[in-house]
């Protein structure tokens, strides 16, 4: 027997939240993101949830070529670039774009003669400070690619710091925009802003934003970028976790559980075991309280995670018993409350689900 831990996840869910993503940016192109093995999904089942985008959008070479390996034949985006000289000619075997950010990554492009033409995102920092050139030297950096003959398309590209809260008081993603706009002006080429916060807000951006590949990441996945929930968003839930009680205890007043004894019963109480720990992706912060679904019903985690199990509450519970259902999160308990509670965000719990942890695919309410 297998252990109970499984990941569950729901393709039909990730199509569902692509079409959301077209619909909040009808007029542009969709990158969908898979870095990160599609946030802990699998790379594969990434590009056969979001079969419909226009391209995919990851960080590895080595992924873009399995990618094209499994049978992706539309655009493959390489998001933070190449890293060195022997990755220019996989571009063009293989039809690979790359974001272009800084001058080394221009001087391999000089250097390597491109036997077939390439198509680049060039990337400007318009406060993010991690990537891309800053606005006044952004017209520069376009003119030297420009004058690469293995260059095709540029497409203007930057990324907001935080698109999850528009009116941000330290930078708003306006003045990022207007940054771009200044930065980009008189260049030609199609535009690319937008990560999720900004798919989900592009019908308040739209006056101001041109858009004609948005990067969404994260709502693909029916998680929230902040601000609202993924519901409110009209997301569902991609990967739903779930496991088994396979252990009770009867405690009496006083008993303590778990490393630490953390939590100490009040009263007589039950807890149940739960297989799955903090080396399956569990967060080990989890607080007692942090919420759990139990049979159907909704518990909270008592003590302190361990490695390979946790406790929970049982006095809701009728009838629990070894080989109860658990739902840790997903399906009618969203990630995002179980990152919030952790202090952490649901980006975190998705891509650090561990390779030990069984994956299945299902249909959105068929798990367990
Ligand atoms: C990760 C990433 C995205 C997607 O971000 P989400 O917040 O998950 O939507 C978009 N663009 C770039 C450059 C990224 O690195």
């Amino acid at each position: 027997m297998p252990r109970p831990l499984c990941a569950t996840i729901h393709l039909d869910s990730m199509q569902h939240n692509l079409a959301r993503a077209r619909a909040c940016a009808p007029e542009a192109k969709v990158w969908a993101v898979v870095k990160a093995n599609a946030y802990g999904h699998g790379l594969e089942r990434g590009m056969k949830g979001f079969a419909q985008a226009d391209g995919l959008a990851l960080i590895e070479t080595e992924n873009a070529l399995r990618l094209r390996e499994l049978g992706w034949i539309k655009p493959i985006l390489l998001l933070e670039g190449i890293f060195d000289a022997s990755d220019v000619p996989l571009l063009a075997e293989h039809n690979i774009n790359s974001t272009v950010h800084c001058v080394e990554q221009i001087k391999l492009l000089e250097y390597t003669q491109l036997y077939r033409p390439i198509d680049v995102h060039l990337k400007m920092n318009t406060g993010m400070n991690r990537l891309g050139f800053k606005p006044d030297e952004y017209a520069a950096a376009y003119k030297r690619l420009r004058a690469i003959p293995g260059i095709r398309n540029i497409t203007l590209m930057t990324h907001f710091a935080n698109a999850d809260e528009l009116e941000h008081p330290r930078l708003s993603v306006a003045e990022q925009v207007e940054r771009f706009v200044g930065g980009a002006q008189g260049l030609e080429g199609e535009r690319s802003l937008s990560n999720s916060g900004g798919v989900l807000h592009q019908a308040v951006l739209q006056a101001e934003l041109q858009n004609d590949w948005v990067r969404p990441g994260i709502m693909l996945y029916g998680g929230t970028p902040g601000g609202r929930t993924a519901q409110d968003f009209g997301l569902r839930p991609t990967m739903t976790l779930t496991s088994e009680i396979i252990a009770i205890q009867n405690l009496v007043a006083g008993d303590t559980v778990g490393y630490g004894s953390r939590f100490e019963a009040p009263g007589p109480m039950q807890v149940g075991v739960v297989a799955c720990g903090y080396a399956d992706g569990y967060p080990r912060h989890a607080p007692h309280g942090t919420p759990v679904i139990v049979d159907g019903v909704r518990t909270s985690v008592v003590g302190r995670v361990s490695m390979d199990m946790m406790t929970v509450d049982l006095t809701p519970i009728r009838n629990a018993r070894v080989g109860s259902q658990v739902t840790l999160w997903g399906d009618g308990l969203p990630i995002d409350e179980v990152a919030s509670m952790s202090g952490t965000i649901g980006y975190e719990l998705m891509c650090a689900l561990a390779p030990r942890v069984r994956v299945r695919e299902g249909r959105l309410g068929t798990h367990g």
